[in-house]
């Protein structure tokens, strides 16, 4: 279910209501595709801006500048918060995705949800973060932060992730946040990467992802069964696979059901 965002809405009297921030979508609830929460019941916001250009990115229209002009609203996280509240029924979890989320300081966006926790609000219990690991913020240690999902950019993407930054965010396992990373897997040599990856962090949950969509792409060009034979490599190449003993390979649930549809 998408809802249409009203930009009248505006709430300045909550903590938090000074800055805006480029929503290009909000909807749910749907089911979460992919990660620690492969299955459960989420709605999601979709922030404008990120510092990546991966060539099969599937979200071009919260990514490229002038399509975020275009689609973006620029909203207060009151307003924000108030439309996710109109999503019904209410999903245990939010989940910030992008783009990248983490462009943004969203501290007042933890803070109009806390506010909304005290008042016993009919509410979310609490927000997913996904973010690629470009840029590391302090907001993401709010305890309204339930899980935060890393994902390194494999080599078929073109990018090269800063593992200073992902190091960053290994620390805070030692908060007690529930760190996991995800590398999504087109090719051998995006394997590789993840491998590298789980090899470095061996303490943090680690998560493959079948790679399934290059722009342009419609729910009819890549079939079901075809990202099933993929997943079906991708599982065999794991456990065949030592150093992955304790990873788990998950196909894009959601790519399952909707193929790129937006709004799912
Ligand atoms: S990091 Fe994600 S949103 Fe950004 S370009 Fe890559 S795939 Fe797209």
């Amino acid at each position: 279910m998408k809802t249409k965002i009203e930009p009248e809405l505006q709430l300045v009297d909550l903590p938090g209501a000074d800055k805006q921030f480029p929503v290009i979508e909000l909807f749910g609830p749907t089911i979460q595709g992919e990660g620690p929460l492969a299955g459960a019941r989420s709605h999601f916001i979709r922030f404008g801006g990120c510092a990546y250009r991966c060539h099969w990115c599937d979200s071009m229209h919260a990514v490229d500048p002038k399509e975020i002009k275009k689609n973006a609203l620029m909203l207060y996280p009151s307003q924000i918060y108030l439309v996710l509240q109109k999503l019904k029924p209410m999903a245990q979890y939010c989940t910030l995705t992008g783009g990248d989320p983490v462009m943004w300081d969203l501290q007042g966006l933890m803070e109009v949800h806390n506010w909304h926790i005290n008042q016993d609000s009919d509410c979310i219990s609490g927000f997913a973060v996904e973010t690629q690991g470009a840029i590391y913020r302090e907001w993401l240690r709010a305890l309204s932060v339930v899980i935060l999902t890393v994902s390194p950019k494999p080599p078929s993407s073109g990018e090269k992730p800063d593992f200073n930054v992902i190091s960053e965010y290994a620390k805070d396992c030692a908060y007690g946040h529930n760190l996991n990373l995800k590398v999504v897997v087109f090719n051998d040599e995006d394997y590789d990467f993840a491998r590298m990856v789980h090899k470095k962090y061996p303490s943090v949950p680690f998560y493959l992802s079948v790679g399934t969509s290059t722009p342009p792409v419609t729910a009819e060009d890549i079939t079901k069964l075809e990202v099933l034979d993929r997943y079906k490599w991708l599982v065999e190449k794991t456990l065949a696979d030592r150093i992955m003993k304790d990873a788990r390979v998950l196909p894009q649930l959601h790519y399952l059901i909707w193929g790129n549809e937006l709004g799912r």
